[in-house]
């Protein structure tokens, strides 16, 4: 079977539309066909400031929401990624091998720190660097990501020819799995850029009170004239609003659009509002469930940490062996 490996932030307690929309969604559909590996990228959190409470609480409420979105940890594995110590130890290696420039032109990390208001750590510069090792870790094939990865996946296949081409054969090339409908979902109070939990806005959380994302849905920047029709070019909010109805109902962009002919965008978002509510309920219930048992749920974390050390551990050997470290007995 076919590996997949894919990771998500503990930087905000909740998950948002386009965390669900562009990744989670896939990693769900992933498991079924594809040999798993799951992970909350705590040691990616940390890149920037972390309160140590709120963090322990966060990778809980992450791995919970995991669990409640469809994860099965039965057929999947998953786990956080600070208890696979092989993801720091194989990120030192892909720094060396990175050089300075290339990590340069990483436009996520120019938005990032551009956005900071401390100082910005070389951890947050670095940071597609370790990504790159937790892929290259269990040899994936596919890594299941919304668009804004894409460059970092280059990286990623950047690091791993180079590896290859100076000490033979030690890593698998990974491809970007990029759902093309919802691999962007933007933000709904600034359409033109992408909903991100470490940007305030128009963001819709997954565990926020659903009445505060009705509402969030409902004063959603849309555009002028009142024509509900998918056009990202010069309806960037109303093709935002298609697109998420259209994923969450599965009813195709072009039937809503028939459907809603003739009626105005105010229709358009309170419907929406209805949909996403009745959606997200269940999921809060679910979450609330792990929650209440968080020794189950860590227990489930722990199986987790331990089959991806059983992988993590043999590609990490091998690089040490072909880079010329002496093995330790
Ligand atoms: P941050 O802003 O802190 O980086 P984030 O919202 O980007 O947070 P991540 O944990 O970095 O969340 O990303 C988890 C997954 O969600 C990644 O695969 C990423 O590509 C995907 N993703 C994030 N935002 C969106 C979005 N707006 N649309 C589609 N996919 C997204
Ligand atoms: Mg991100």
């Amino acid at each position: 079977r076919p590996r997949v490996l894919s990771g998500i932030q503990p930087t905000a307690g909740s998950f948002h539309l386009g965390n669900y929309l562009g990744a989670v969604r896939q990693w769900v559909a992933l498991q079924e066909a594809h040999d798993a590996f799951y992970c909350v990228v705590d040691l990616h959190a940390i890149t920037v400031e972390q309160n140590p409470k709120e963090l322990r609480q966060n990778t809980r409420v992450s791995a919970a929401q995991l669990l409640a979105l469809g994860i099965d940890p039965d057929r999947a594995t998953l786990f956080v990624q600070s208890h696979v110590p092989e993801h720091a130890q194989l990120g030192w290696v892909m720094q060396c091998l990175t050089g300075f420039g290339e990590a340069s032109r990483m436009t996520q990390f120019k938005d990032k720190s551009a956005r900071q208001e401390q100082s910005v750590g070389v951890g947050l510069f670095t940071y597609p660097i370790l990504q790159a090792a937790d892929i290259l870790l269990y040899q994936a094939h596919y890594v299941p990501v919304g668009e804004d990865q894409r460059q970092h996946l280059e990286l990623t296949r950047d690091l791993a020819t180079r590896f290859n081409s100076r000490h033979g054969k030690t890593f698998r090339l990974p491809e970007a799995y990029i759902v093309k409908d919802t691999a962007k979902i933007f933000d709904l109070q600034d359409p033109t850029a992408k909903m991100s939990k470490s940007v305030p806005g128009g963001v819709v959380e997954l565990l926020e009170d659903p009445k505060r994302s009705a509402k969030k849905i409902r004063s959603a920047v849309t555009d002028t004239g009142r024509e509900i029709i998918f056009d990202v070019e010069n309806k960037p909010g109303v093709s935002n609003l298609l697109t998420i109805y259209s994923a969450l109902t599965g009813r195709t962009v072009e039937s809503l659009v028939v459907d809603y002919d003739g009626k105005g965008y105010g229709d358009l978002k309170k419907d929406l509002g209805e949909v996403f509510t009745e959606w997200v309920a269940p999921v809060q219930e679910r979450v609330r469930m792990y929650l209440d048992d968080v020794a189950s749920l860590d227990k489930i974390l722990a199986r987790g940490a331990e089959r991806a050390r059983e992988v993590a551990s043999v590609t990490l050997r091998r690089t040490y062996d072909k880079i010329g470290f002496v093995l330790p007995e």
